[in-house]
């Protein structure tokens, strides 16, 4: 029986604006144990954002309890907050949130910065999470000489650079054209196939298939809960790029989850 990673129970998050008050979530509760992958679905304005702040240590709950990985962290303070995110989270948005001047390279060692790491682990590190995307020819480019669907692997290089135990993500193809969209999520199935935990927002029902659950959530409250059967699961075939074919999705990403690579890889 695998672990609980996130424990949500009772979770609100209200946001005052002057006399207004809007309530985000109204009571969400939601189990995600270790080696899931969940997509989280809803309309706009249904509190998925708002969700995925609150389960990354972006934000806190207004009430309820959170526990990460078996500790407490929803009345934590803003430093010791930040602290849980760094170790514990890998964030990926949708509009990919680079550093616009620096490298790809230099983008994926910030996290790795953050934690104190020395010059040396920390360039390996990076090139390692680079390599598990399939970008270890584009480590000196800056975001603009890269495509979309490059900027977004950097993303997701950053995320798993400080080998965290749960990959948070919000509409992570968002902006992409869907063969760029493919390859973001066969790196995060094949994340997941080495024993990353995942939770992402869609609105795609195309894309939440590629998960084995979707939670689905409807005025900040969580609507419906649903396996997806392996039937109906859509597996990310490896399009085009070599990179992406033959590594990325199984043995360097799980290489760098830390978790043993799928058997027989894909
Ligand atoms: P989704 O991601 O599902 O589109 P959000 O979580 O972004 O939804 O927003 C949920 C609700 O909370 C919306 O009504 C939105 O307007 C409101 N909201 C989100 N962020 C803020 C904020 N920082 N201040 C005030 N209201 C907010
Ligand atoms: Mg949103």
């Amino acid at each position: 029986m695998a672990e609980p990673v996130i424990e949500l129970c009772a979770i609100t998050k209200t946001y005052r604006m002057g006399s207004v008050t809007v309530s985000a979530l109204a009571g969400v509760d939601l189990v995600v144990t270790a080696g899931e992958m969940v997509a989280i679905m809803g309309p706009s304005g249904s509190g998925k954002s708002t969700l995925m702040n609150v389960l990354g240590c972006l934000d806190r709950p207004t009430s309820g309890e959170f526990r990460l990985a078996g500790r407490s962290v929803a009345r934590l303070g803003d430093d010791q907050l930040a602290d849980v995110r760094n170790r514990f989270i890998g964030f990926v948005f949708q509009n990919y949130n680079l550093l616009p001047r620096l490298t790809a390279l230099q983008n994926v060692e910030l996290p790795l910065i953050y934690r104190g790491e020395s010059t040396g682990r920390r360039r390996q590190g990076a090139l390692a999470a680079l390599a598990a995307v399939g970008l270890d020819q584009r480590v000196h480019h800056l975001p603009t000489q890269l495509s979309g669907g490059q900027q977004q692997r950097v993303a997701v290089a950053r995320a798993l650079a400080g080998r965290p135990q749960v990959l948070l993500a919000d509409e992570p193809t968002g902006n992409l054209d869907s063969r760029s969209g493919q390859e973001v999520m066969g790196i995060i199935q094949g994340l997941n196939a080495g024993g990353m935990t995942v939770v992402m927002v869609t609105h795609d029902e195309h894309i939440a298939r590629h998960c084995r659950r979707i939670v689905r959530v409807f005025d900040g409250r969580v609507l419906a809960d649903e396996t997806v059967g392996d039937a109906d699961r859509t597996l990310a075939l490896p399009t085009g790029s070599a990179a992406v074919a033959t590594g990325a999705a199984s043995t360097p990403a799980a290489a760098v989850s830390g978790a043993p690579p799928p058997p027989g890889g894909r």
